[in-house]
């Protein structure tokens, strides 16, 4: 396979699915974690290797090295894989997406950013979602009528803060999440509330739901449920660990233990809340964004440049909300018609903020 994004939380974890599968890895891409990467290099013997920065590529001990944005493209056209697994980081992961697609590889996407942003221009019957909560929709089909789809959500780390105490929470604060180990940036948008109305469009995309809403499980330990139209409700349980999602994307059909059972007995009472926008002011945006899908692209491209900004103590975390609304108020009424468009609209958006 060809793996974008390596060194990060994701990457981590589909090289440990690859190393128990013996699923050989001809393409590394990194960013900036060379020390990690090399680490990787000397395990997995990729054929090629990409890096964010030209300045680092003499730090990899390998032979064949590539940088930058073109540099993953080539990668991905150079090789000879039929899968490439997505784990980069934002719109960054848009170009690699598209790029995989044209060359008629498979892709596993754990950048959701891709199909928020683009959806409507992909061609989903090639995609395998890592997503905890989309994999647990996938297994859960059956082939029945469905009535309604509910992910679940953490609530982040703010979850049990006072109101008016969020808008002034620090990195520090918000990097702390009760139950899963992730990135920073995602980390953050769960916190906000954005990862979840990424994942009402990235579900949108992927199985065209009749009807679609999110709820809170303060465990994570039931990642989705699919409401059918016969009045059954089904619920997926697991535990709190990508590797379950990433092994079927990579593998298609999984027989082997990949994680352990919950022990029922053991878990703590389930419940499930109503996000509230009084805690969560972006989920007001959910009902525009389901009616117009496209509009993913304004949510992403002001959450990119503001969520880089808060973690670099440039920004409050109350900014973040406050300044995507505001963008909305001036985009709004945008939609991309072409894929060129979401390229527009992006640029647009950063430029203005
Ligand atoms: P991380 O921040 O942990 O990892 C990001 C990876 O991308 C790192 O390997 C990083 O390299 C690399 N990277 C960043 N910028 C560049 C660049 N310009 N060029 C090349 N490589 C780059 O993120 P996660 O693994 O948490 O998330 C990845 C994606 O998966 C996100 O879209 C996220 O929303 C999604 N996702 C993540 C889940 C999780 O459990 N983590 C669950 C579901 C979805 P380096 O570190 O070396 O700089």
């Amino acid at each position: 396979m060809v793996l974008l994004g390596s060194t990060g939380s994701i990457g981590r974890n589909s090289l440990e699915i690859a190393k128990r599968f013996g699923i050989q890895v001809e393409v590394l891409v990194a960013g900036r974690n060379i020390e990690l990467l090399n680490q990787q290099i000397s395990e997995f013997s990729p054929k090629i290797v990409v890096v964010a920065q030209k300045e680092d590529i003499d730090k990899v001990n390998h032979e064949k090295v590539l940088f930058g944005e073109d540099g993953i493209l080539e990668a991905i056209e150079l090789s000879k894989s039929e899968i490439v697994l997505n784990a980069l980081v934002g719109f960054t992961g848009l170009k690699p997406t598209l790029k995989t697609l044209e060359v008629g590889k498979r892709l596993a996407l754990a950048n959701k950013e891709s199909l928020v942003v683009a959806g409507a221009f992909l061609d989903i019957s090639k995609i395998s979602p890592i997503d905890s909560e989309h994999f647990g929709l996938w297994y859960l089909l059956n082939g029945r009528p469905v009535e309604k789809m509910i992910l679940t959500a953490s609530g982040g780390a703010l979850r049990d803060w006072d109101i008016s105490d969020i808008a002034d929470a620090t990195p520090q604060d918000v990097l702390t999440h009760p139950n899963w180990k992730m990135g920073r940036k995602i980390t953050v948008d769960s916190a906000s509330m954005v990862n979840k109305l990424f994942e009402l469009l990235e579900a949108k995309w992927l199985f065209s739901p009749k009807s679609i809403d999110g709820v809170i499980e303060r465990n994570s330990i039931i990642h989705s449920l699919i409401e059918f139209k016969d009045g059954s409700t089904t619920a997926h349980i697991s535990g709190t660990d990508m590797k379950l999602p990433i092994a079927f994307a990579l593998l298609g059909e999984v027989e082997e233990q990949i994680l352990p059972n919950i022990d029922i007995t053991s878990i703590p009472p389930i419940e499930f809340e109503k996000i509230e926008t009084s805690k969560y002011p972006l989920w007001s945006l959910k009902e525009e964004l389901l009616k117009y899908p496209k509009k993913g692209v304004i949510l992403n491209s002001a959450n990119d440049v503001l969520v880089d900004r808060f973690l670099n103590h440039q920004i409050k975390f109350g900014d973040i909300a406050k300044n995507i609304l505001e963008i909305f108020d001036k985009f709004g009424d945008r939609e991309p018609k072409s894929i060129d468009e979401v390229f527009e609209i992006d640029r647009e958006i950063k430029e203005t903020l």
